[in-house]
């Protein structure tokens, strides 16, 4: 965005805090990059005034939002229209402005795909251990079940894990294992493996110094995705980089998701690397 003319379409995000969010640098570079009469801008919105702020997409004929925590769940029934993964997940975190019909959208689940994807490994026929329990995992497990993957699910809670693997069962028709975050299950989940993915915010800042998983039990032949992106590098890539195990950080899927809220605002094919180059510039910045 050069300069706001009165052509400027605006589009933005809500929730609170929103002074960290990567979205507007990553959103703007790439107006920026193909020309486009855009601008993106961050609002804080409370969680009383949320009905307020939807409303007002449509009051300022808006391109659109996407949505961040606290609002990703309570945004729901104040939308028109909802995408089948979001209504599964229950999260939508982009919302488009059709002439005034609002359509809510989940990106999150599809930008970590895409990042898996863009390493290419394609999850159909995969053992797939996932970590976590909470609103990240649900939609990665929901997508990699979908998308043909053998999944096995470890949570520090336990009814949490049971609870999203029997909603696996029911929408996709799988059964899988859901079982307790521990060493010896961990030991007896990554025999197998080919993917593990951590969702769980264990070695996100502040806890720099946690990991999930001990180092020993990571080996070599499998690939080790981590979707925290504060640290970039956290303790347990660094550890399953060590042990010779190839590595995904949690920046792709975040640029990623941004990518794919982008076109849908747009329309038109989103810049990757541009807006990869915004956010790891703003991380940076965020030490
Ligand atoms: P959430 O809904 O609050 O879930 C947090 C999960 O982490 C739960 O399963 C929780 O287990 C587990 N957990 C927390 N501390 C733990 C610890 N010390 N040891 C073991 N497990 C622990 O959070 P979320 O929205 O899913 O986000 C999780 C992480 O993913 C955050 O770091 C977030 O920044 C990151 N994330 C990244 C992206 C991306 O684009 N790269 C997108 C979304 C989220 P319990 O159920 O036992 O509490």
């Amino acid at each position: 965005m050069s300069s706001i003319t009165g052509k400027t379409r605006i589009c933005g995000i809500i929730g609170d805090p929103i002074e960290h969010s990567m979205s507007p640098v990553m959103h703007n570079a790439a107006f920026e990059a193909l020309g486009l009469d855009y601008a993106y801008l961050p609002f804080r919105v409370r969680r009383e005034e949320l009905p307020e702020a939807i409303a007002g997409i449509r009051a300022l004929n808006l391109v659109g939002l996407n949505v961040t925590l606290p609002h990703k769940v309570d945004v729901i029934p104040l939308l028109d229209k909802l995408d089948p993964l979001a209504e599964r997940m229950g999260a939508v975190n982009t919302i488009v402005n059709n002439d005034g019909v609002l359509a809510g959208y989940n990106t999150d689940a599809p930008g970590f795909l895409q990042a898996l994807l863009s390493k290419g490994i394609e999850p159909e026929g995969k053992n797939i251990v996932i970590l976590g329990a909470g609103g990240a995992a649900k939609g990665i497990s929901f997508i990699l079940a979908e998308a043909g993957a053998k999944l096995v699910i470890l949570n520090r809670t336990l009814p949490k894990a049971e609870e999203l693997a029997s909603q696996i069962t029911q929408y996709y028709h799988k059964k899988l294992e859901a079982m307790v975050l521990s060493e010896e299950n961990l030991s007896k989940a990554l025999g197998g493996a080919d993917v593990l993915v951590n969702t769980t915010s264990a070695g996100m800042v502040p806890g720099v110094d946690q990991t999930p998983v001990p180092a020993k039990l990571l080996k070599s032949d499998m690939t080790v995705f981590d979707i925290v992106y504060n640290p970039l590098e956290t303790r347990l890539l660094r550890e399953a980089k060590a042990a010779g195990a190839r590595i995904i950080d949690g920046l792709d899927m975040l640029v990623w998701q941004g990518v794919l809220a982008f076109e849908k605002f747009t329309g038109q094919k989103a810049p990757f690397e541009i807006m990869k180059g915004a956010a790891t510039k703003a991380l940076a910045h965020e030490k």
